[in-house]
């Protein structure tokens, strides 16, 4: 009997990736193959891209430079390059790099089996033969993006979760949206939301198999079920979603600022155990740069959406992500976006310097035309206040009680686990105990930093004041 063939999967970029990964995993699984422990002793090394940033772009060229090597000494080796890189440089990869045996895009995952076995096969037959030297013209062979069935076929009944109790949910992809900078419209295609009874069906599976927090994902995910008709909403779906008595939490990502409709406000505001955090991206505080973006609302909107969700539901944080260095960003537009984060005081922001992603309208039209040192002084500045901010968040909860989901023991000391409160924060705490991954603690907080929480574990039956799912 022959061993059965091992896959390592990196994932890189945002959360919709990171199913994406999850799905692959679990149709390799279903076909035979097992997980390896590392890159090194697997038989297949698939690279999950992302192309937002230009840096995850740079790591995933690096890393197949490698694994070229790599395969010179090993020519049953299977390489797979997946994702937005895949839709994006597939013809630039067929040309310059003929070890990747694989190039499949984001919609083209429902046979990824299929096309890893084949790949599987033919290296193997190759490597037999002793004829690596005169190998197929480049790309020959290649499963190109856009074969194989749509993502959504996928079939579901194996799954990688980190743990038990927690599962990201895709309920559309692809985006409408012209923000300028953006590569997602061009690599993921126009928007799709499945319907809710398939989405309600697959938590409820999920739920069966001890699921209680599900994300549910998109990349403008409040503008879900626009292309299924009237009355089909993120609220319909979020308020269908919460009937399920079994799950405590309900998070969704990533939210438009455009999408923030008046009804979804209220499922939020009424609805207890949907997640008490929304990712709203910004961008950016000046309207010019707003405009120069496509992002279609004001600051004065956006801020007005702010106001109006934290009269509603004001246990509500908001995270945000900002790019800095967009062309023409001036020191008053970027003073703009530091007043906006200062206003809004977000519990979290990630903070991107602007790089052109070829094929978007930015990188076509306007010139890159902010020093290097400048974006990475404007980065640096936002973080500086970003981080002053979690902190004086972080020390208003110092005595407070609040509830975890226990994730697992932390990574990096011993003694330690850690988990998430209904607000996404981080929360540490001294304990070493497998049967607390996956159920919901009540914790003392007692230290606080910029990044985390630590606390202390207390009886199971403790109230927690804060983050507690009102049931
Ligand atoms: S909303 Fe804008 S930034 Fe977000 S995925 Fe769509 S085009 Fe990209």
């Amino acid at each position: 009997m022959t061993a059965p063939r091992r896959f390592y999967l990196h994932s890189y970029g945002c959360q919709m990736n990171k199913l994406d990964s999850e799905l692959v995993a679990s149709r390799l699984l279903h076909a035979g193959l097992e997980p390896a422990a590392t890159e090194h002793e697997a038989d297949v090394v698939l690279l999950n891209t992302c192309s937002v940033r230009q840096h995850a772009e740079d790591r995933v060229w690096s890393r197949l430079g490698r694994l070229r090597i790599r395969k010179r000494a090993e020519p049953g080796l299977v390489v797979g390059l997946l994702g937005c890189m895949a839709e994006e440089h597939q013809r630039h990869v067929q040309a310059r790099m003929p070890h990747v045996d694989l190039i499949v895009g984001p919609s083209a995952f429902g046979d990824i089996d299929a096309k890893v076995q084949a790949a599987l096969e033919r290296n193997a037959a190759r490597a037999a033969e002793a004829v690596l030297a005169q190998r197929d013209a480049p790309g020959a062979g290649i499963l190109a993006v856009g074969q194989g069935v749509s993502g959504d076929t996928i079939v579901r009944n194996v799954r990688t979760r980190p743990h038990r109790s927690q599962a990201y949910v895709s309920v559309m992809r692809g985006c409408n949206m012209p923000c300028s900078y953006c590569i997602v419209p061009l690599t993921r295609g126009d928007e799709v939301s499945r319907p809710i009874a398939d989405i309600r069906a697959e938590v409820e599976r999920l739920v069966g198999d001890g699921v209680t927090e599900v994300t549910l994902l998109g990349q403008t995910v409040n503008a879900y079920g626009r292309d299924l008709g009237p009355g089909v909403t993120l609220a319909v779906l979020l308020r269908t979603l919460h009937e399920i008595p079994e799950l405590r939490r309900i998070a969704f990502i990533t939210s438009h600022p455009n999408f923030l409709s008046r009804e979804l406000i209220d499922a939020i505001a009424e609805l207890p155990r949907v997640a008490r955090y929304l990712h709203l991206p910004a961008q950016s505080g000046s309207n010019a740069m707003l405009k120069s973006m496509r992002r279609g609302y004001t600051r004065e909107r956006y801020l007005a959406r702010v106001a109006e969700l934290r009269a509603r539901a004001p246990d509500v944080e908001l995270h945000s992500d900002f790019i800095v260095g967009y062309p023409g960003e001036s020191d008053a537009d970027f003073a703009a976006t530091a007043t906006l984060m200062e206003e809004v005081r977000f519990a979290q922001s990630y903070v991107f310097q602007y790089s052109p992603r070829p094929g978007t309208h930015a990188a076509a039209e306007l010139a890159d035309d902010v020093p290097r040192a400048e974006k990475e002084r404007r980065n640096q500045v936002l973080l500086a206040i970003q981080e002053r901010i979690c902190r004086e968040h972080h020390a208003a909860l110092l005595g407070t009680v609040v509830e975890v989901l226990v994730e697992g023991p932390s990574p990096r000391i011993a003694g330690r686990m850690t988990g998430r409160s209904v607000h996404h924060r981080i929360v540490h705490f001294p304990a070493d105990d497998a049967a607390l991954v996956g159920t919901y603690m009540p914790v003392r907080i007692t230290s606080a930093g910029a990044h985390c929480l630590v606390g202390e574990l207390l009886p199971e039956n403790h109230h927690a004041e804060t983050g507690v799912a009102r049931a």
